[in-house]
């Protein structure tokens, strides 16, 4: 397929399909005015993106990819096989993870209020009905309450340890594609799954945020202010990559 689908500024997208090693494969091609070399990328979940200078011949871009082959079929595996999103996984196998841990889940049937208590080594929902709505409905909301109170606390820390107002507004989000936002008053906003990954993550998207109040961009200035306060902070965007599933249910 050759069909022209969109454009935008100096870029023109196509989708194309090639077979690679007998594997048809369909790829997002993106000829851009500004791309000086060829590039390709696989996006979580298997979507292949190459972009390529604007003259670039057809035979030159199947080249490349074949030149590439090894290493696309390698990353579409490692996508295939990928552990499945955290909430996903707390729903069907009864485990209950918190900053980065699993916890075993029991479930007690209840006839009074509904609750989540959080041992050191296991965890209890108790509920009035046992089904995956329920369960998840009572998790969503206990999630939401540890994310408001946990990041409430470490972002007034930062900010008191930064000097900066600490009467920002701070809300705890249900984004599907954001871990953390900064407006441009300066309000903060946090997605609650983040309570499901490991601290030092949770900690580095504090930063970034924090720093998004000093320097609205992602400048050398910016990194510099998070590294500051997340030294780790490449690593935790690695790991938010690796992980992103966690944002997909
Ligand atoms: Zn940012």
């Amino acid at each position: 397929m050759f069909n022209k689908f969109f454009r935008q500024g100096n870029i023109v997208e196509f989708h194309r399909e090639l077979s690679l090693g007998g594997m048809p494969l369909s790829y997002k091609l993106r000829k851009s005015h500004s791309a000086k070399s060829m590039r390709v990328s696989v996006r979580w979940g298997g979507t292949i993106e190459v972009t390529v200078p604007f003259g670039a011949s057809d035979s030159l871009v199947e080249d490349f990819l074949l030149s590439k082959r090894t290493w696309i079929i390698e990353k579409l595996a490692f996508y295939k096989n990928a552990p499945k999103g955290g909430f996903e996984v707390i729903l069907s196998e009864n485990k209950l993870r918190f900053l980065g841990k699993d916890y075993p889940l029991s479930i007690v049937c209840t006839s009074s209020t509904e609750r989540v208590v959080l041992g050191d080594d296991n965890a209890i929902l108790y509920l009035c009905e046992d089904s995956i709505d329920a369960k998840r409905r009572l998790l969503v909301k206990w999630y939401r309450r540890q994310a408001k109170k946990l990041i409430g606390e470490k972002v007034a820390k930062l900010l008191q340890k930064n000097q900066l107002d600490s009467s920002r507004r701070m809300s705890i989000k249900n984004h599907k594609s954001l871990w953390g936002s900064c407006s441009s008053r300066g309000n903060l906003n946090f997605n609650w799954r983040l309570t499901l990954a490991p601290e030092i993550v949770l900690d580095y998207i504090i930063a970034h945020e924090v720093a998004h109040l000093s320097e609205l961009n992602h400048s050398k200035k910016f990194w510099a202010l998070v590294e500051e306060m997340a030294p780790h902070y490449r690593e935790c965007e690695q790991w938010l990559k690796l992980n992103g599933s966690y944002l997909s249910f």
